[in-house]
This record gives structure tokens, C-alpha cells and sequence, in this order.
């Protein structure tokens, strides 16, 4: 059919490349008809959702005939005494990654400049080149963002700039030194945007920076999730900090009814369940310990991560390697898209799940 649909389309589209997500256990069961599947690509809590959010969520059940709140009044509350900032500095997404996109609609036109590291986390380049960004990629220096040339690539067109601390799919964090560096002399005309969305994983790190510092005097936006370390994935939600003016700009942008009632409700008991956090912290730690182990006794070189998931190079094309994987019933992720072609992320697991995972990839290399 010509309808004449490439002359329709917004031209910055047609250079979208579109993400691929990882493969939900229940489809890899289907096709490869296996009873058992362990998903150990998408950085989610192995130990499933904090207890506090589900039963917060049971209660709430019989009002989702209702919409929900348009401002998550509740959530933010919570939030700003948890953060110590006013309500009006937070911004509530349909997960963190609804704020990219929030960010990006307020800020960026065509041609304006933002810079990115690469790889790193994948979203920032598909949605800055759906606005027609002109996408300035700054590769990585020993699996870490290079933040001098990161700062010596801004220039008078550059208005925002991506940090991922800690970074996916590294694992690694820059260090309170390295931003405080960063951020002074900076122009005023452009945003800093930090992405913490494993933050819980990396806060106790002594030289992990505190960018909330930055927030009353810079242009800056500081976004964290629940999806990993609060295990809510499945909910979609996240949240940015930043003026009150920014945010009352991404406001404008946003849908009013962009976070479900849901979510709103579980997101705030989650807040209140420190004995999950420190539990989920716990098992990631420990997990982290057995796979670097079984890793050097392989053979394999790996990145230390502040996350809950490792990079690890294969010395191998990863491609052949994660199919056989799944064969196994063990979902990765291949950084090929990434162009790490050796590499596979995998998701810190539980005890089990580390040990099956370990288990197939020494029988297959
Ligand atoms: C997982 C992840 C996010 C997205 O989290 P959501 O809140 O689920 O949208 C954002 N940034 C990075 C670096 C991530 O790895």
C-alpha cells in the first residue's frame, strides 16, 4: 500500500531506533516450551515487591473504580518528608523513565545538543532523538562515564546533559569528587539530568555524591525509582526532584492521570518498609559476592557494580551464548545492542537462581 505514510511520519522518527525489551518469562515458556523459567535480564527484585506494598494495595482495591489522584498528593507527602524536600519540588512519573520523556518535552527542540555516554542507559538516546535532539555520545573510559569529556562536549547549543549514577549497563557510580568537579563553573543554561534509579544500591558507598545539595542552586533534576530496589517494577512508578519552577513546566506536559491509583498507593507503603529495603540490599550484596566469585574462578573478567546487576565479558560473541542460555530456561541480557558484543548484564538473582545460572554458563563455555 503507498499512503504516502514516510512523508507523514515527523521526520526525526524515521531515525528512531526502537527499543527492544527483554523477553517476559511467560513468552520464553511458550516458545520453547520449558516449565521453568528464571528472568535474570531486566534489573527487577529477585525477591518480589515489598509486603507493606501489597497489603497496601489489597485495601485500596475497591477504589479503582475511581481515577486516581492527579497530583499524588499522598505519595509526594510522604516523599518530601523521606527527602527532606518541599512536595513542590517532586515530579511523579509513570515509572522514572516518564520523566526522561517529561524532560525532554519541556526542554529540547531540534538541533538543541544533549549528551549522552555510550553506551549507557538506552532510553535517553531513543527519546532525545524522537525530539530531534542532536545526540553528542561520549564513550566510556574503563567502564565509567568520562565526565571531563562529557563537560568538554557542552557548548552554547547544549541544553541538557544524561548522567546515569550508577550507570546501567556498567554498574559503576561517579564519585562525590568527580560531580562537585563537573558542576562547578557549569553554564546556567543547560540541565543536568542525574538518574538514580539504583540509588538505594549505591547510597551507602562513602564517596557515592549527594546531588540533592545542588538542586536550590543549579539546574538540575535528580531521578529514583521503585521499580528495582522497592521491587514494583510491574506498577510503574518514579520520581523526580528539582525546583519548583521545572517542575511546574513538566506539569504542563504531563498527563493529568500519568501515575495509577495503584501504584500511587504501593509506591507510598513501600516507603515505610525499611525491613524489606534492608533485606533486598542484603541479598544483592551477597549475591554480587557468589557471582564475582564464580566469575574468577571461570576465567571471566567483570565490572565491580553498585547496582544489582553485573556486566561480565564473555571473551565470546554473547549472541550464541544467550540463546543457548535460554535454551537453559535463563534469561540474560546481551549487550550487543549496546555494542559489547563479549558481554551479557546479568540481574543479581536469588541464592537459586545465581547458583542455576552459574551452573549453565559453565556447562556451555
Ligand atoms: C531501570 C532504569 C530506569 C527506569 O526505571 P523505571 O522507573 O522503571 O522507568 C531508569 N534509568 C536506569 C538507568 C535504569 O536502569
Amino acid at each position: 500500500m503507498d499512503n504516502n505514510l514516510d512523508k507523514l511520519i515527523k521526520p526525526e522518527l524515521l531515525k528512531v531506533k526502537s527499543y527492544i525489551p527483554g523477553k517476559p518469562i511467560e513468552e520464553v515458556k511458550r516458545e520453547l516450551g520449558l516449565k521453568e523459567v528464571t528472568k535474570l535480564a531486566s534489573n527487577e527484585n529477585a525477591i518480589g515487591p515489598s509486603p507493606k506494598a501489597i497489603k497496601a494495595i489489597a485495601k485500596d482495591l475497591d477504589n479503582i473504580y475511581q481515577y486516581p489522584e492527579s497530583n499524588c498528593f499522598y505519595l509526594k507527602q510522604r516523599l518530601s518528608k523521606y527527602l527532606n524536600v518541599d512536595s513542590n519540588q517532586l515530579i511523579i512519573g509513570n515509572g522514572s523513565d516518564e520523566i526522561i520523556v517529561l524532560v525532554l518535552r519541556v526542554f529540547v527542540k531540534p538541533s538543541d545538543k544533549v549528551i549522552i555516554a555510550d553506551p549507557t542507559f538506552l532510553i535517553y538516546e531513543i527519546q532525545s532523538m524522537v525530539n530531534g535532539a542532536d545526540l553528542v555520545k561520549v564513550p566510556l573510559k574503563d567502564f565509567r562515564h568520562d565526565i571531563k569529556q562529557m563537560k568538554k562536549a557542552i557548548d552554547s547549543n547544549t541544553k541538557l546533559v544524561f548522567i546515569a549514577n550508577p550507570d546501567n549497563p556498567t554498574g559503576t557510580y561517579l564519585t562525590n569528587d568527580e560531580i562537585d568537579e563537573f558542576m562547578q563553573g557549569l553554564p546556567d543554561d543547560l540541565i543536568v539530568f542525574f538518574d538514580e534509579a539504583y540509588y538505594e544500591f549505591a547510597k551507602d558507598k562513602e564517596d557515592y555524591p549527594d546531588t540533592l545539595k545542588f538542586i536550590d542552586k543549579k539546574n538540575v533534576i535528580i531521578t529514583r525509582t521503585f521499580s528495582k530496589s522497592y521491587g514494583l517494577a510491574g506498577l510503574r512508578v518514579g520520581y523526580g526532584i528539582t525546583s519548583n519552577e521545572i517542575v511546574s513546566y513538566m506539569d504542563k506536559v504531563r498527563e493529568p492521570f500519568n501515575v495509577n491509583r495503584v501504584a500511587q498507593v504501593a509506591a507510598t507503603a513501600a516507603l515505610d518498609d525499611e525491613e524489606f529495603l534492608n533485606r533486598t540490599l542484603k541479598f544483592v550484596h551477597d549475591g554480587k559476592l557468589y557471582l564475582y566469585k564464580q566469575f574468577e574462578k571461570m576465567g571471566l573478567e567483570f565490572i565491580q557494580s553498585s547496582t544489582n546487576f553485573v556486566l561480565v565479558n564473555l571473551k565470546k560473541d554473547c549472541d550464541e551464548i544467550s540463546n543457548k542460555l535460554l535454551k537453559k530456561g535463563i534469561i540474560i541480557r546481551n549487550m550487543k545492542n549496546w555494542g559489547l558484543d563479549n558481554f551479557i548484564r546479568i540481574t543479581v538473582g536469588t541464592k537459586k537462581q545465581n547458583k542455576k545460572f552459574i551452573k549453565a554458563l559453565s556447562e556451555i563455555l
